[in-house]
């Protein structure tokens, strides 16, 4: 021991404290202070920094193993060695347990044995020191490995819900949304809030039971491609933490933000299914049903009418001398007057009713829940309608339409099919053409 060292000897008794800084002197490089009482010595402890600390075990203030449980307890960094009066077996076991890391019979001090006990009470402080620390560590990193398996473990199960096919994207949002708070969060927190903007939520919000929006919370955006589609916010209720204090560690943040990659990419992928069914199902000019689409939906609607007993009509309308809008006005503005003839109609028409381009400059037209008469008057509506539209078109005087309407309602109760109840509005239809056009003829 090169550098000087600092002893403290807590002792009662002045005759026995004499005795010990006489040997305690003779030790090489130690300096040493005497205190008569334990709250002396807890004094001396809170102004220096000492080595060993060497602690009477009945003092006026602490008696026995109290004394070494408080100072202990008051000092967890320093080593003591106790100093006995009786070769006690029981009592230095008691010492060694509440935390000293030696013990010395005062009848047996001596300058060697006080040395010797001053090096080996640091070196076995030491080594407890670093024992408990690297327990610390093992503890804490089973901590940390217990979450992260939890992370991962709701990870996986939040790819499994969002990658199931045939789960709807609300149901499989707000199954995220339950999965992620109690899986892989703080316990303290609360809520988890994922918003949407792409228009594919009805509701644009899916949230925890319990959501409050708190100063803590973690956000992430999230994208579909590369459109801001949404937002994942989580939210916890303790105060806001200390400045510079991380509120989520490094790999929670991943872990949100890869949450809402996933979302994203879920939503990217329904974003997607919804243009495929459009593209199957629609004109992509006039965005009227498209004819397979027509007839499915048509088809159903009748099945339906019969089962309840219901009337439903269909319409089948050409428009007037369409060639003629082609041939002096231009494909271009052929196109305009199809598309302005579905925007009219899709006015007129209510939400049930299922309008189709047929082919051409040919549609068709279902009526839920309409009679013949009924239907006549629809007809008869749009028919008035297109009349008096004029259709703007560029470079040019707008254009004026009429069309020719056949209406038949179909006869549900003797099991009329589609095709034959459309057969015969087509009939009526090809009768207005010839009677005049511009014209509504019912189906016999
Ligand atoms: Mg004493």
């Amino acid at each position: 021991m090169s550098e000087t060292m600092f002893a403290l000897l807590v002792e009662d008794s002045p005759t026995q404290a004499l005795l010990t800084l006489a040997e305690l002197e003779k030790v090489p490089n130690v300096k040493v202070d005497h205190a008569a009482s334990l709250a002396a010595a807890l004094e001396f402890i809170q102004r220096k920094r000492y080595h060993v600390v060497f602690l009477d075990l009945t003092l006026p203030d602490s008696v026995g193993d109290e004394t070494v449980r408080r100072f202990c307890g008051a000092a967890p960094e320093l080593a003591v060695v106790v100093l006995t009066n009786h070769d006690d077996d029981q009592q230095a076991l008691m010492a060694l347990e509440q935390g000293a890391q030696d013990y010395l019979l005062k009848a047996k001090l001596d300058a060697a044995s006080l040395s010797r006990s001053f090096r080996y009470a640091i070196h076995r402080k030491r080594a407890e020191i670093l024992v408990r620390e690297a327990r610390d560590a093992a503890l804490e990193a089973n901590r940390q490995l217990e979450r992260r398996m939890r992370q991962i473990d709701c990870m996986y199960g939040v790819s499994r819900i969002l990658e199931s096919p045939e789960l709807p994207l609300q149901v499989a949002l707000e199954q995220v949304v339950a999965k992620a708070p109690s899986a892989w969060l703080k316990p303290d927190t609360i809520g988890v809030r994922l918003s949407c903007m792409t228009g594919l939520l009805p509701s644009g919000i899916v949230e925890t039971p319990g959501f409050v929006e708190t100063a803590c919370r973690l956000e992430a955006q999230v994208f579909a491609g590369s459109r801001p589609a949404g937002r994942i916010e989580i939210c916890w209720t303790e105060t806001p933490p200390a400045e510079g204090d991380e509120a989520f560690s490094t790999s929670e943040r991943e872990l949100v933000r890869e949450l809402a990659r996933r979302v994203g990419l879920a939503l990217e992928r329904a974003c997607v299914q919804k243009e495929l069914v459009q593209l199957a199902t629609t004109d992509f000019l006039t965005e009227a049903c498209n004819r397979r689409h027509f007839m499915q939906s048509t088809a159903a609607e009748i099945q339906r009418a019969g089962r309840y007993g219901r009337p439903l009509s269909l319409l089948m309308i050409d428009l007037d001398h369409f060639k003629r809008i082609n041939d002096q006005r231009g494909h271009a503005a052929g196109d305009e007057a199809l598309k302005s003839f579905v925007v009219m109609a899709r006015d007129l028409l209510r939400d049930q009713d299922i309008i189709g381009r047929m082919g051409g400059e040919e549609f068709a037209i279902a009526l839920p829940e309409t009679a013949l008469n009924p239907a006549l008057v629809v007809a008869e509506r749009l028919r008035i309608r297109l009349a008096g539209l004029q259709v703007p078109v560029s470079g040019g005087e707008p254009i004026t339409l009429s069309a020719s309407f056949g209406v038949a309602e179909c006869k549900v109760g003797a099991g009329e099919g589609l095709e034959a109840c459309l057969g015969r509005a087509d009939a009526a239809l090809y009768r207005a053409k010839a009677t005049g056009r511009n014209r509504v003829e019912p189906a016999e």
